[in-house]
């Protein structure tokens, strides 16, 4: 009995040695199972993660190659910009003789010619074109453009290119800045060298508009350029600047169109003709339009050279008739 009973317990001591030895592998299989399964999991989230990194990388460098591209862009743009600007910060129009917020009356200058001295019909709106021949003129200049600001009118500048020495660059700047158109009136304003024995000489007319042109762009930029003449004395005085080769075709090959005037102030007429008082220069201008066909397209012709005080004194009154009298004011292109 005892032998069986001994032999029964060793058989269940055996029995549960081998069911634990079976759990045993199982729980080492399922730790297994579980540690390849996790550690699989996690070597895959560690490569995705590193592809994901990856990527993330490659559309971080895409957008900086975008965003360099458009900081280079800009870099373009703003390298472009001071070209258009010029150094001076004039935004200069197409023409380039003037500033852009003047080309709502800026206005082409061989068809004004064509109104004025009625070669045209003109059927629009009353129109006046203030012009200073002459300066640059420091002392002068600038109460004319005192003037012009405070009743906030433009005009149209004829300079004289031998005027232009490196004073003339803040009036000329300041032309443009507010509003006002330039032209040129020759470089040396010397009868005797622009019409020799009242022969008008092509080749000095030419070199004087060109010399001119590049004084002016010496001074203000490239951008500036001006399609704007007058002859000094006025294309009414010479005979033959309209002929084949000679003044007219010489200035057009250099994109020049002259004009003249149909009123003046009268300020460089002889001394005996030559108005002494504001009455009397504002008399010449309303008197000298009155002689002419068109009055609805008024030029007028003043100075802003050395001692034309008076001219100074009575443009506002000139002004004022003009725009009591229903003109708008325009400046030549
Ligand atoms: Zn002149």
């Amino acid at each position: 009995m005892i032998d069986n009973e001994e032999k029964i317990k060793v058989t269940k001591k055996k029995k549960k040695k081998r069911r634990r030895k079976e759990n045993f592998v199982i729980i080492t299989a399922v730790f297994l199972a579980l540690f390849v399964f996790l550690g699989g999991k996690y070597v895959l989230s560690v490569m995705y993660q590193n592809k994901t990194q990856i990527q993330n990388k490659n559309n971080e460098n895409e957008q900086k190659n975008t965003s360099d591209n458009n900081s280079e862009g800009k870099q373009n743009t703003t390298e472009k910009e001071p070209e258009k600007q010029d150094s001076n910060g004039i935004d200069f129009s197409e023409s380039g003789s003037h500033i852009k917020s003047a080309d709502s009356y800026a206005y082409d200058t061989a068809e004004i010619r064509d109104y004025i001295m009625s070669k045209k019909e003109y059927t629009g709106k009353k129109m006046v074109f203030l012009t200073f021949d002459d300066g640059v003129t420091p002392g002068i200049t600038d109460k004319v453009l005192d003037i012009l600001k405070e009743k906030q009118v433009p005009a149209t500048f004829f300079i004289v290119g031998k005027t232009l020495n490196d004073q003339a660059k803040p009036y000329l700047e300041r032309e443009l800045k507010e509003g006002h158109g330039i032209a040129i009136h020759s470089f040396s304003h010397d009868y005797n060298k622009l019409y020799p024995n009242r022969v008008p000489n092509a080749s000095v007319i030419k070199d004087e508009a060109e010399k001119t042109l590049s004084r002016l762009k010496e001074l203000l930029g490239d951008k500036f350029n001006t399609g704007v003449w007058r002859y000094p004395g006025g294309h009414m005085s010479w005979k033959g600047l309209e002929n084949a080769g000679n003044g007219d075709e010489v200035l057009k090959s250099l994109g020049l169109e002259w004009i003249d005037w149909n009123s003046l102030s009268g300020d460089a007429e002889p001394q005996k003709v030559r108005p002494t008082n504001k009455e009397e220069m504002l008399k010449y201008v309303k008197t000298s339009l009155s002689y002419w066909k068109q009055q609805n397209v008024a030029v007028v012709l003043m100075h802003d050279s050395q001692g034309k005080n008076l001219t100074v004194e009575t443009l506002p009154s000139i002004i004022d008739y003009f725009k009591s009298n229903g003109y708008e004011f325009g400046i030549l292109k």
